[in-house]
């Protein structure tokens, strides 16, 4: 970020700083969510900001609108995971907790300014560990035969973009283009925290693994499934159809 900001970016700040205080469960919900509106309506304000930067050719200043926007995205993902929990649905306030976690990475990545979100990032860590109960993540092994870069769409391996920079106030991602689902194994470290063994089969049903209830076995078919479709679709964009069949019937040997 440069010493010198635009007003926008000074404005944006100032909002982004309001709705901090309600990082926490003991808020009041209905002004968390005003101030999840609050972030959203600054979203769509960075997001028109940043178009303008792009038709401007500024590029610095659309990769610090892009921060602006990861950042904004990262503390609403985290006002809503507060909101969720306290309305007893802890499986979506988990993904937030994820989103949050992905979208801090991400702003510390899109400009220098943004750095300090890796002690946010750290933050949310914690809250993962003492808020919810120890998961189980799964990642699903693809044999990919053709990728895309996202910035220029050509190969990405002939391209001379880098996954994870940012360009022009977007960030380089990989399009997977052709893949072979070859195998799914339980992993430490995931890439993405969001796909995670969700129940295991218990006696007389299956015990959902954020709340450990159990659900009767008569309603029990869905539940191994559930989180190899989330794993195929947030592991591949190309061929979810391929890596879903597969990994429903790879999965339903996996007891948790
Ligand atoms: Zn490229």
């Amino acid at each position: 970020m440069s010493n010198c900001l635009p007003n926008f970016v000074i404005e944006f700040n100032k909002r982004v700083k309001e709705s901090e205080v309600f990082r926490s469960i003991a808020r009041d919900s209905e002004l968390q969510q005003e101030a999840c509106e609050n972030l959203e309506s600054a979203l769509s304000e960075i997001a028109q900001e940043k178009q303008i930067a792009v038709e401007n050719n500024n590029e610095d200043y659309a990769n610090l609108l892009l921060g602006c926007e990861f950042a904004a995205q990262s503390l609403l993902h985290e006002l809503k995971m507060w909101l969720l929990l306290k309305q007893e649905k802890p499986e979506e306030a988990w993904d937030h907790l994820v989103g949050a976690q992905m979208k801090a990475t991400r702003a510390a990545k899109a400009d220098n300014g943004f750095r300090h979100l890796e002690h946010y990032r750290q933050h949310l860590e914690i809250i993962e560990k003492i808020v919810f109960p120890p998961q189980v993540f799964v990642s699903a092994g693809m044999i990919i035969h053709e990728q895309e870069c996202s910035i220029c769409g050509e190969d990405y391996d002939e391209c001379e973009h880098i996954a994870g920079k940012p360009y022009m106030g977007n960030f380089c991602h990989v399009i997977v283009k052709d893949v072979t689902a070859d195998h799914i194994s339980i992993v430490e470290n995931p890439a993405d925290k969001r796909c995670r063994v969700t129940s295991f089969n218990v006696e007389g049903g299956s015990r959902n693994k954020m709340t450990w209830k159990i659900k009767e076995s008569a309603e029990n078919t869905s539940a191994p499934t559930g989180y190899a479709e989330r794993t195929a679709q947030l592991a591949i964009e190309g061929d979810e159809q391929t890596a879903i069949d597969y990994l429903e019937k790879e999965t339903k040997e996996i007891t948790g």
